[in-house]
């Protein structure tokens, strides 16, 4: 019979284009949310449950309808400014969040699990770039909920035979390279968007958080992956799991670092508009540089990203702010 996996938090942007490419692989994708941060226009491939993974026994019963062969875990508080202002949010989100879904998927039989980790689990780094052996010193609450989802996983792998895959992301980014779906979050807080809706003149101009880093030019240098290659990676997990491979905690970066000033240059390169900008002072929990030393992921997932050059990152996401590419 079909494949079928439960996405919590498939109505989110990273969720939302992982559905859609399972649906692709001939995988139903179940998609369980809250509608707190996702959107429900975004959920298109398969039956939607709105629900709450805090809610164990609702979550459970959507298992036992469904049977899902995996769960693929999205749902998440993921600001790190608002998870210094506000970390109970995050500490019951994401760390009781996690527990309470483990446990509906011990209770229903589901062991087989997709997690979303972050690279800010390391916080400032000793070296880069950054190997899944790197010390994980977190430096705010949000990479510190991401850090004890992923011991509690480890956890709960030894004690109830569970299996998983921890995907630690860079910086996702992008959009549907068919234009279906799009990065559309309340606020907005994230680097290319923001760029984008000044290069359109939607807001007056980007705040730039420092530009006296050691670094290039500047600015903070961060490693920007496409969220369809970060949504490929769910499905070669999935396989992974399926064939019986072992757990796994892996970095999903491109392995290349970029500064804001980079990222400026190629949107003015793809769309021909320039970004208007001001210098605004660092942004408190800034580590001046991160990227992924990518060996792991290709050698444990066979991934590789196909669309994370920084044109095709620009060139798909463009069209959400109303900006047309240059050939
Ligand atoms: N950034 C910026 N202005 C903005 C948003 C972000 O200068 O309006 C910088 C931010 O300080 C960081 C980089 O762009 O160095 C990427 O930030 P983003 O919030 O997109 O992702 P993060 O790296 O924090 O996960």
């Amino acid at each position: 019979s079909q494949r079928k996996v439960l996405v919590a938090g498939g109505a989110g942007y990273i969720g939302s284009h992982t559905a859609k490419l399972l649906h692709s692989n001939d995988i139903e994708p179940i998609v369980f949310d809250n509608l707190v941060t996702g959107h429900r226009s975004s959920v298109r491939w398969g039956p939607f449950v709105h629900g709450d993974i805090l809610d164990t026994s609702g979550l459970t019963r959507t298992l036992m309808q469904y049977k899902p062969d995996a769960v693929v875990h999205f749902a998440a508080s993921a600001y790190v400014g608002e998870s210094v202002e506000d970390p109970a949010k995050y500490y019951r989100n994401n760390v009781i969040g996690t527990v309470s879904l483990l446990d509906a998927c011990r209770q229903a039989k589901i062991d087989k699990i997709i997690f979303s980790s972050s690279c800010a689990t390391y916080g400032t780094p000793q070296a880069l770039p950054i190997t899944e052996t790197t010390a994980q010193q977190p430096i705010n609450p949000y990479g510190r909920t991401k850090l004890i989802a992923e011991q509690v996983l480890r956890d709960y792998a030894t004690a109830y035979d569970l299996k998983y895959v921890a995907l630690r992301y860079f910086n996702a980014c992008g959009a549907d390279p068919d234009g279906e779906l799009g990065e559309w979050h309340e606020p907005e807080t994230h680097l290319i968007p923001r760029a984008l809706l000044a290069a359109s003149a939607a807001i007056s101009h980007l705040g730039i958080f420092g530009d006296d880093y050691d670094t290039e030019d500047g600015t903070c240098v961060r490693d920007y992956i496409h969220v369809t290659d970060l949504a490929r990676a769910h499905v070669l997990a999935l396989e992974h799991l399926i064939n019986g491979g072992p757990n796994l905690a892996v970095n999903l970066g491109t392995g290349r670092g970029l500064s804001i000033g980079e990222i400026l240059k190629a949107i003015a390169r793809v769309t021909g508009r320039q970004v208007p900008v001001d210098i605004n002072p660092r942004r408190a929990g800034d580590p001046p540089a991160l990227y992924a030393d990518p060996a792991l992921a290709r050698e444990t997932l066979g991934f590789s990203p196909e669309y994370s050059d920084i044109d095709t990152i620009i060139r798909t996401a463009a069209p959400f702010f109303g900006l047309e590419s240059r050939a």
